[in-house]
């Protein structure tokens, strides 16, 4: 746990050092990747091969610029009371084509008796779940599956975890993970996990994860409830009638 919190605190000191100059060359990137598409109309098929490697490589730049400023974000926004379920329902949602295109099923599973409010930031939760998604989809073979589930874990906490049926993490990147920059992904970034672990200590929660190298992966982000809504009950006498 100290390691992790470790982790964090230079996350946030790196991630504010860098935003101001990660604008600038976002805002540079994209006049170069402009520049790109004409050259790709203009140039014979032989340079058009590496105007594309250019191309993709200023998209790989893009999207660490993106998660990076995502990151170091001042959160002077104020948190708002959301509703856990439908949170995660709206993710799903997003996430169902990218799945459904590698031939890997979501489940959504709450096990909750009733309806469950957190206190944060939506917005980054919602980015929270996306990046363990996207993790899980990436680390997956077609035909296997994916749960999600918001399990009750005590009368404070609820869990929303990740499962998959993927590569699974040896010992000595379960180590790692956590880390800024770590990756074992070509296009990867390293930055996913850590924005995970620094949204949930953001809400007073935690991340955990747990992992068998070819077995799967299971991230367990751990909450603190805001509040609970009584569900509707069905109406019992309702019930009784045959
Ligand atoms: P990135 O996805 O850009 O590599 P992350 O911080 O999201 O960065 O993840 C860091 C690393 O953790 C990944 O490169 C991968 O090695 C490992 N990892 C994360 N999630 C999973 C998962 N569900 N299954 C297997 N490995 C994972
Ligand atoms: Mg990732």
């Amino acid at each position: 746990l100290k390691q992790q919190m470790e982790h964090s605190g230079s996350l946030s000191a790196v991630g504010q050092l860098a935003a101001s100059i990660a604008h600038e060359l976002k805002n540079a990137m994209t006049s170069v990747r402009g520049f790109t598409e004409l050259l790709k109309l203009t140039t014979d098929q032989d340079s058009a091969r590496y105007v594309d490697v250019i191309d993709s490589e200023m998209g790989r730049m893009e999207s660490l610029m993106a998660e990076f400023l995502s990151l170091s974000k001042p959160s002077n926004q104020e948190d708002e009371v959301f509703e856990l379920s439908d949170c995660l329902a709206d993710v799903v949602m997003v996430m169902e084509p990218q799945a459904l295109t590698r031939k890997i099923s979501i489940f959504m599973d709450v096990q909750l008796d009733a309806e469950v409010t957190v206190k944060g930031k939506k917005h980054r939760m919602k980015q929270a779940f996306i990046n363990l998604f996207k993790n899980a989809l990436e680390a997956s073979e077609p035909h296997t599956t994916l749960i999600t589930s918001i399990e009750p874990y005590d009368q404070e906490h609820v869990v929303v975890a990740f499962s998959d049926e993927g590569s699974g993490m040896t010992d000595q990147q379960i180590k790692q993970v956590f880390l800024p920059f770590f990756t074992t992904k070509k296009e990867g970034t390293g930055l996913g996990l850590p924005f995970v672990l620094e949204t949930a200590e953001s809400m007073g929660g935690h991340l955990f994860v747990k992992s068998e190298p070819g077995k799967g992966t299971r991230f367990e982000l751990l909450l603190p409830i805001h509040g609970k809504l009584a569900v509707e009950q069905p109406d019992q006498d309702a019930l009784l009638i045959p």
